[in-house]
């Protein structure tokens, strides 16, 4: 109990660090009100939302930015996948961490020498607090325009509210979205072309991003693999997404499908990142490419997703 209190102090601690200089941030019993200069929304983080950040301090561990490959940038916190892709004509962040967490991803992105005002675009891997929440900062403090799946963006602008499996329990500063893509659209910025692959049933919109990056001749797929996670989902039955089971299915076959040099993902754990991280820097330079990285993550979460469903199955035939 102590510990959880602890944590919940630190947590304000960093929420209001975050947003040393934007006064408005203030913690309540209830919850942490966020707000952010030259924007009059305010957003307040209900408690459900606070406890389930502290219940992941890796949300908001901080982490060096670094190279991943070529011109593709980890600038996230240790626990979530948020990537820059630079380009000379400008560059492209995708997802943007917890709400309140901004200023940690921005002072990544600085400390790579690289000026916020120089990114173009905010792309989203899916609409939930821990890729979305962040975004409506980063929009504001870089200008950048927000692209998103059509299918995510109406969540998106709701902030996260009346999801259809966590209803309002982790809403998130709402996200102007300039531009909505469909299944196989292909965003041009000078010569950089990152493709949006939908993979549905995490969330209606969740997507996958790919994108080239090449060092000298060598030229290499990235995939940020959208979550295909069912966390304590409703598979059966749920009025608010009655195609889900049509739609994972959907998804597992298309990610197992993508060519796939270097597996990224919102989560790094999805791709065993950090353990790729690790042999490389003990001198396995070639430690980050996994082929077999995309298919290998769709087949465990199609097997837990084969699980629930069963579970659920059961169940329901039980209480006939
Ligand atoms: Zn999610």
């Amino acid at each position: 109990m102590r510990l959880w209190l602890a944590a919940m102090l630190l947590y304000g601690l960093i929420a209001q660090g975050a947003y040393a200089q934007a006064p408005a941030s203030a913690q309540t019993e209830t919850g942490t009100t966020l707000s952010w200069t030259g924007q009059k929304k305010t957003f307040r983080m209900p408690a459900s939302e606070r406890a389930n950040i502290a219940d992941n301090p890796s949300w908001t561990a901080p982490q060096k930015p670094f190279r991943i490959y070529g011109n593709t940038w980890s600038v996230g916190p240790h626990g979530l996948g948020v990537f820059l892709v630079t380009a000379p004509t400008g560059h492209v962040l995708i997802d943007g961490g917890v709400p309140g967490e901004a200023r940690l991803i921005e002072a990544n992105i600085r400390n790579l020498g690289i000026h916020l005002r120089d990114i173009k675009w905010i792309l989203n891997s899916h609409a939930h607090a821990d890729h979305a929440g962040g975004i409506a900062q980063l929009a504001h403090d870089t200008g950048a325009q927000v692209i998103a799946n059509v299918a995510d963006t109406p969540l998106l602008e709701r902030g996260g509210h009346d999801d259809p499996e966590y209803g309002d329990r982790f809403p998130f500063p709402p996200v102007h979205v300039a531009r909505t893509v469909t299944d196989g659209e292909r965003l041009h910025l000078g010569n950089l072309v990152l493709t949006a692959h939908a993979t549905p049933g995490h969330t209606r919109g969740n997507t996958t991003w790919t994108w080239i990056s090449c060092e000298g001749t060598r030229c290499l797929h990235m995939v940020d693999v959208g979550s295909l996670s069912v966390p304590g989902f409703t598979l059966i039955g749920n009025p608010k997404y009655p195609g889900v089971i049509k739609d994972f299915e959907h998804s597992f076959a298309v990610v197992a499908a993508l060519p796939c040099d270097i597996p990224l993902a919102p989560h790094p754990g999805m791709v065993n990142f950090w353990a790729r991280v690790a042999k490389r820097k003990q001198g396995d330079v070639s430690a980050l490419i996994d082929p077999m990285g995309c298919r290998a993550y769709a087949k465990d979460a199609r097997e837990s997703f084969k699980a629930q469903l069963a579970k659920q199955r059961a169940e329901a035939a039980s209480a006939r």
